[in-house]
């Protein structure tokens, strides 16, 4: 029985003894698969993650490289670019490139701000560096230095620099040279300033700025009042000095003498009237130059205008036996002042029967050209040599200063003349008239209700067929 109870426990014990190692390495095996699998599962998942991580920092990556590509193209525009909106890098990075982008844009405004205020500039501006080479300059600055290519320009700087001027203020002080500038056939005369530039970003010497100013104009008007003031002195001082010896002789006895106190008392007066004559001239010219004389703007009938004018000279006209004609056509009418034409009228005339020898002729004759009257004061007299004419408009300027004080004159006459003229919008000028003698000529503008609508201005001057000679 206990044999039998046991059976199947032997029995068992006997199967168990012959199926264990089967089993545990079944067990094993299915152990080492499981290991197996996870490791390869878990391994695909790192390989995939790893995939996914990698195409998303290539992605990142490639959205950079775009920016930076689309940065070297010069292209700043952000919003045509595909970034991807989590991608912080690339998003940093546009906003990076935009703030620079503005910066630049800002730098360029200011930069042509400051080129269009350098190049507007009437003084010339030229920046040398430490070396002294030019590295700014302005349009002005190249045109009052009469500059065309750079060689010439640096030469032109040579010179400047052995004025001392670039030295002393590449020394640090500030200098100034003025200097003669030939262009062409124009003579200017220019003032340079050297300042020391500031040194930039830790250099030493930062270079020297040069303003240039254009002191032409200057120095001529301070030539013209230097002289003018001159040549007042001077007329002033001839009649005064005449009338103060014909005093001094009168009153140390010659007025007791009847005929020598005649001719010492038809000096004074003579030189009075000069006198007089001279500072109506100098006021009537200063008050046109200082803009005291107000011009009106009316129509005005040449014939007749110059008819007045030419009835009044003619006694003195008639005492030189020259015979004055008026060829004005009766419809001429112009636009101008009417005193101020008389004037004009008065002054050439004279002018003519003035410096025509006896048994001369004057001729005043006029033509419509375009939208303006021209006006000839023509003479038969000695005329006047080309080196004059130029000149001839030119206060106290005179061909011959004994011959116009003998014949009155003040020598102020045609300055009045051109002033006039001037202030009437017209011209004058004066040229050789055939075979021999002067010919003035004065352009004025013609009556509005006389041109022709819309007709252009006045250029066909020179298209005027000359007067015929007498
Ligand atoms: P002035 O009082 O001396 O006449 P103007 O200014 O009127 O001064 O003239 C300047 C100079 O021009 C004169 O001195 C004279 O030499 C010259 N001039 C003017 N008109 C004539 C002319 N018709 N013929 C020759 N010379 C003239």
């Amino acid at each position: 029985m206990r044999l039998l109870d046991s059976g199947p426990c032997a029995w068992g014990a006997l199967g168990s003894v012959g199926s264990a190692a089967p089993v545990t390495l079944l067990h094993e095996a299915t152990g080492n698969l499981v290991v197996v699998v996870v490791v390869v599962v878990v391994g695909l998942l790192v390989a995939i993650a790893a995939a996914i991580a990698s195409r998303a920092v290539l992605s990142r990556l490639r959205g950079v490289l775009q920016l930076v590509r689309a940065i070297r193209r010069g292209s700043l525009l952000r919003d045509d670019l595909d970034v991807d909106d989590d991608a912080e890098l690339p998003r940093s990075f546009a906003a990076l490139t935009r703030e620079l982008e503005h910066n630049v844009q800002s730098l360029a405004v200011e930069r042509d701000r400051f080129d269009a205020l350098l190049q507007a500039m009437g003084e010339g501006v030229v920046a040398l560096d430490d070396a002294g080479h030019v590295v700014l300059a302005n349009a002005a600055a190249r045109t009052l230095l009469a500059l065309a290519p750079d060689d010439v320009f640096e030469r032109r700087l040579a010179v400047l620099s052995l004025l001392g001027i670039i030295d002393d203020a590449a020394g640090g002080t500030t200098a100034a040279a003025e200097v003669e500038v030939v262009n062409g056939d124009k003579l200017r005369r220019v003032l340079v300033r050297a300042t020391p530039k500031p040194a930039v970003s830790g250099r030493a010497r930062g270079g020297v700025v040069l303003v240039v100013h254009d002191v032409t104009e200057i120095r001529r008007l301070e030539t013209l009042r230097r002289d003018f003031v001159a040549n007042v002195s001077h007329e002033l001082r001839t009649p005064c000095s005449v009338i103060l010896a014909n005093a001094e002789t009168l009153l140390s006895g010659a007025l007791d003498d009847g005929p020598r106190a005649q001719k010492f008392v038809e000096a004074l007066h003579r030189n009075a009237e000069h006198l007089a004559r001279l500072i109506a001239d100098l006021l009537e010219l200063s008050k046109i130059e200082a803009g005291k004389v107000t011009f009106v703007r009316v129509p005005l009938n040449l014939r007749d205008a110059a008819a007045h004018v030419v009835e009044a000279i003619e006694p003195r006209a008639r005492a030189k036996d020259i015979s004055i004609v008026v060829d004005v056509d009766a419809a001429l009418q112009i636009e101008g002042d009417p005193k101020a034409l008389d004037q004009v009228l008065i002054n050439l005339i004279d002018n003519a029967v003035k410096y025509t020898c006896a048994g001369g002729h004057v001729r005043v004759s006029a033509q419509r050209v375009d939208n303006a009257v021209r006006l000839w004061i023509e003479d038969d007299g000695p005329g006047v040599e080309p080196k004059h004419k130029e000149r001839l408009f030119e206060r106290f300027y005179r061909v011959d200063s004994g011959r116009s004080r003998d014949v009155g004159g003040t020598g102020l006459g045609l300055a009045i003349v051109k002033h006039l003229v001037e202030a009437m919008d017209g011209e004058v000028g004066v040229e050789d008239a055939l075979p021999h003698g002067t010919r003035f000529w004065v352009q004025l503008r013609l009556f509005a209700a006389a041109r022709r609508p819309g007709s252009a201005a006045v250029d066909a001057v020179t298209a005027i067929s000359p007067m015929s000679p007498r």
